[in-house]
């Protein structure tokens, strides 16, 4: 079969969390992620990553190989194997006498069958069919866990690029595209998948009602197609869990920026400084403005982007946009460097608020500090970084020097 693909453009934001998700495992499989992705926006997935491979005596779709690899690591695959305690049923037992605490039967020997026919792999691919779809899961129940373990599931998959290029009368109403296409009525996992429910979306819960564009809404028994339901089961990948226990997840319209926005939001979170708790805000700008100096193709494009965060916490959502102007400031490399450099969550944060002129105050203020030895309680206030408080008619310059920038940026873009 050639090599073929399907274009796949930004949409709202559950369906972007689902590719970026996608794209999170395709990374972790080492295929190539960025050719991928081009400059207007969209993804080419090729369909060889639906290919067949042989595993064991089996053969299973590239796909489910990588999303399995992606969502079970060695680490956890040893832990899972090792500990009789699966979903709670090991606490019960603990609490009855030992008379009547029936053993659980070892995952080795339960599972032996997919060692037989997976090797290896095998335990790997229970897991991670437990760990979508069993109970208290993301996707509990949209797809049986007989379905998964009798390769159904798995199978249908494999079927993904033609089920998409058939011909059908009613389209997705997700992607807008692919038509709905059940091959065999009698097969329930079929019907149940085409239709998007709470089941794709078990964490959204009350949430849905504010689902973008209103669609939601308008109807309760949206169809989608088959690529779109198998997307669906990575947007939880997406997302990147922060120290107050919410996730988010950066949405904007290109998954170019997407994916690199929402992995160094996953970096500077990995590397993030416990002493100050970095708001969602200034994760979105941090994660902007490292872009900026990271990527050398041209940044116009950015101008009229609409970045948002979308946060869960919970089934709670919540949504969270910085002002065009302050995106259009901070992706500016020039900026980006400068306030880098400074490195201080106080700075950021006036760019943040819009409050640039409070820039010249302080830059000012610490100029006239510098001449003396003591730093007063402003300057411990402000200034969080020992290099900066230590140089600090150095650092008041670099204020001004940002706030000269911001300036010129400005009238550039109302001269335009
Ligand atoms: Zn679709």
């Amino acid at each position: 079969m050639p090599n073929e693909t399907t274009t796949l453009y930004p949409s709202n934001w559950l369906y972007n969390a689902a590719v970026v998700g996608l794209l999170d495992v395709q990374e972790n499989a080492r295929e190539e992620v960025e050719e991928s992705l081009f400059t207007d926006g969209s993804y080419h997935l090729s369909t060889d990553y639906f290919d067949v491979l042989k595993v064991g005596t089996q053969e299973l779709s590239k796909a489910i190989v990588c999303l399995t690899n992606r969502l079970v690591s060695d680490s956890e695959l040893e832990e899972w194997l090792h500990d009789r305690q699966e979903n709670g049923v090991g606490q019960k037992q603990k609490r009855k006498t030992k008379k009547e605490a029936k053993p659980k039967q070892d995952k080795l020997s339960k599972y032996q069958k997919f060692k037989e026919e997976l090797g290896e792999f095998g335990y790997r691919f229970i897991r991670a069919g437990n760990k979508l779809f069993a109970s208290k899961t993301p996707y509990q129940n949209l797809v049986q866990l007989s379905e998964w373990q009798s390769y159904e599931f798995p199978k249908l998959v494999q079927q993904i690029p033609t089920l998409i290029t058939s011909s059908g009368e009613q389209k997705c109403d997700l992607c807008r595209d692919n038509p709905i296409v059940v091959t065999n009525q009698q097969s329930k996992l079929q019907t149940r998948l085409i239709r998007l429910q709470s089941t794709h979306l078990k964490g959204l819960g009350p949430s849905l009602g504010e689902f973008p564009n209103g669609f939601w809404n308008m109807n309760q028994s949206l169809k989608i197609c088959h690529l779109c339901s198998f997307l669906l089961i990575h947007h939880h990948l997406a997302f990147t869990r922060t120290s107050d226990g919410s996730e988010i997840f950066i949405n904007a319209p290109s998954f170019r920026v997407m994916y690199e926005l929402n992995k160094l939001a996953r970096e500077l979170h990995r590397s993030g400084s416990t002493e100050e708790q970095i708001s969602r805000r200034n994760i979105i700008a941090m994660s902007v403005i490292e872009y900026a100096l990271r990527t050398k193709t041209n940044l116009g494009v950015w101008t009229g982007m609409n970045l948002e965060v979308v946060t869960r916490r919970g089934s709670h959502v919540e949504f969270f946009n910085l002002p065009y102007q302050v995106i259009n400031l901070i992706s500016s490399r020039q900026i980006a460097a400068m306030l880098s450099e400074i490195g201080e969550f106080s700075v950021l944060n006036l760019i943040l608020n819009e409050e640039y002129s409070k820039l010249i105050e302080v830059g000012y203020r610490f100029l006239r500090e510098s001449i003396s030895d003591r730093r007063s309680a402003y300057i411990n206030e402000w200034l969080y970084l020992d290099r900066n408080r230590k140089n600090l008619s150095e650092t008041a310059n670099k204020v001004l020097k940002l706030y000269a920038l911001i300036e010129q940026r400005r009238r550039n873009v109302y001269a335009n």
